[in-house]
């Protein structure tokens, strides 16, 4: 197998770690080591910061013509397509998801970066007529120098999401991959590189979370902070913010309600319900965690999506049958397996699953079975805690009250779904859901245009559409004297 050596790309340059660490990347399907990644520091973070700092000041990005920055964006998604089967088929072998899963990112992943492309050259800004003889306009700039820091579960659709905006909205970026994911990153900044995009503008550093990304949550030379990942990160990366007010967006956890009323397509929201949880193993912010039964279909709602768990084949990612792949890392594994027997503990019933796979060649990766808790109570952990794994916990619910009750019962408001055939109802749930990205009548669709984020303790800010393209500009309203004389407020 051939070993990557992967470093990191700051100012132009790709470069080790000052103090020549590395950390191993393991195949999480085998267990085996598939590269070794420059193990940045906080003295790399500040080396990456100082190259975004300059390169912002010099204007060199900040000031090109919208249509020169669409030129390097529309480049980009070019080259991500051109290279769509190597990368879709790395972002397998370094995370796990079956191929087809990562086909999809790659695909995504070039229509985010077409999507802003071609934003930044519409007409953006307001003007108003605020009083005789002045003239007031808006305009959007630049926030500066931003940190974007992301999660292991779409290495490459994470960095995406954020890269293709930050960069189109003319500021200069300091990416940080997930130190066990990183693979697919590099391969987008060689991309960038290639594209022509402009030494400093965009550098990458890997490392530890409590150094490197600390260090770019803190730094006085960042401007803004753009972060994806668990809700507890996310708060310290507030406190870290705080020091020089840094503009914050977060994109936190989720436990996602999906409400059935005994009025749904069955088989639809049987099918959307598998979706919802099981796709890319469970480990979606935005996961159906939560499926909320109403009770006169319970029973055979659960023997139906039992029957069809039991049934989702689970293997290596790249082998063509497989649905379902393994955890992202062994500590990730452990961490689910964990939860699975707090659920024990706590009473609820194991329908399905509930162990890690152990036969059939996988024994050396971390699958973990197609999960399904019934008998749950919503003070439970299994309930309340995000798992991000394959473990759904089954709620019933008596009426529509009942069921928005539920539904709004955790400390996250990241998604939700109903599933029913009355469209009043479905509209007047899903008015009542305490969360930013709702579905009726199915689970899971996510296009670039429209915005991304949560509610309570789920973030702060939207991802993609125009709300993630403002979430990387600063707002300035300028104001012009059409009768250029005096004001004659003092007397002499
Ligand atoms: P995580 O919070 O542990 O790590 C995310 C990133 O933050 C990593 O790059 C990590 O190195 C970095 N980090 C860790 N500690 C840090 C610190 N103190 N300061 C700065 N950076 C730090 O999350 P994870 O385990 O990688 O990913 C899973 C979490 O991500 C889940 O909670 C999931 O819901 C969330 N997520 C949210 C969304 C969304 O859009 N809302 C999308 C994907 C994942």
């Amino acid at each position: 197998m051939q070993m990557f050596n992967l470093k990191m790309y700051m100012a132009g340059e790709w470069v080790d770690a000052e103090n020549g660490e590395t950390r191993e990347i393991v195949n999480p399907a085998t267990g085996e080591v598939i590269a070794r990644a420059a193990e940045g520091t906080e003295e790399d973070a500040k080396k990456a910061i100082r190259a975004a700092r300059e390169a912002f000041d010099s204007g060199s990005w900040s000031e090109l013509a919208a249509a020169e920055r669409a030129r390097y964006l529309f480049a980009i998604a070019d080259k991500l397509e051109e290279r769509a089967e190597e990368l879709a088929a790395l972002e397998t072998l370094d995370n796990g998801k079956p191929l087809r899963e990562a086909r999809f990112d790659v695909a995504d992943a070039a229509a985010c970066f077409r999507y802003y492309a071609g934003m930044v050259t519409k007409p953006d800004g307001q003007t108003y007529h605020v009083a005789d003889p002045v003239q007031a306009m808006v305009v959007r700039e630049p926030v500066g120098v931003c940190g974007l820091i992301v999660p292991w579960n779409y290495p490459l659709l994470m960095a995406v999401w954020k890269i293709a905006p930050a960069l189109a909205a003319g500021n200069t970026i300091v990416f940080k991959p997930s130190e066990v994911t990183p693979v697919t990153a590099i391969k987008l900044f060689e991309i960038i590189e290639e594209a022509g995009v402009p030494g400093g503008v965009a550098n990458l550093v890997m490392g530890p979370g409590p150094t490197v990304g600390h260090e770019l949550a803190a730094s006085h030379l960042v401007d803004k902070v753009s972060f994806t990942g668990g809700t507890a990160t996310g708060r310290s990366i507030m406190t870290a913010a705080a020091g020089n007010i840094k503009k914050i967006s977060l994109e936190l956890g989720g436990k996602s309600p999906n409400i059935v009323f005994a009025d749904a397509d069955f088989e639809t929201a049987v099918d959307y319900a598998l979706f919802g949880i099981f796709a890319n193993q469970g480990q979606v912010c935005s996961a159906g965690s939560r499926l909320l039964l109403e009770d006169s279909i319970h029973d055979r709602f659960v023997e139906r999506l039992v029957e069809r768990a039991k049934k989702i084949r689970v293997g290596a990612g790249d082998e063509p049958q497989t649905e379902m792949g393994p955890l992202v890392s062994e500590a990730h594994m452990e961490k689910v397996l964990r939860y699975i027997e707090y659920g024990k503990a706590e009473g609820a019933t194991l329908a399905c699953g509930g162990n890690r796979l152990t036969n059939g060649g996988l024994e050396k990766g971390y699958f973990v079975e197609p999960t399904i808790f019934v008998d749950t109570r919503p003070d439970m952990r299994i309930v309340q805690e995000e798992i991000f794994g394959p473990v759904l916990a089954v709620q019933r619910f008596r009426d529509e009250a009942d069921a928005i009750r539920l539904a709004n019962d955790t400390v996250y408001g990241l998604a939700g779904g109903v599933f029913t055939q009355d469209g009043a109802k479905a509209m007047r749930v899903i008015k009542k859901l305490r969360a930013g990205i709702t579905w009726i009548n199915c689970y899971h669709p996510t296009y670039n245009e429209a915005p991304w984020g949560g509610y309570k303790q789920s973030g702060i800010g939207r991802g993609l559409g125009t709300f993630g393209f403002d979430e990387f500009t600063e707002v300035k309203q300028i104001n012009v004297n059409l009768q250029v004389q005096p004001v004659g407020w003092f007397e002499n």
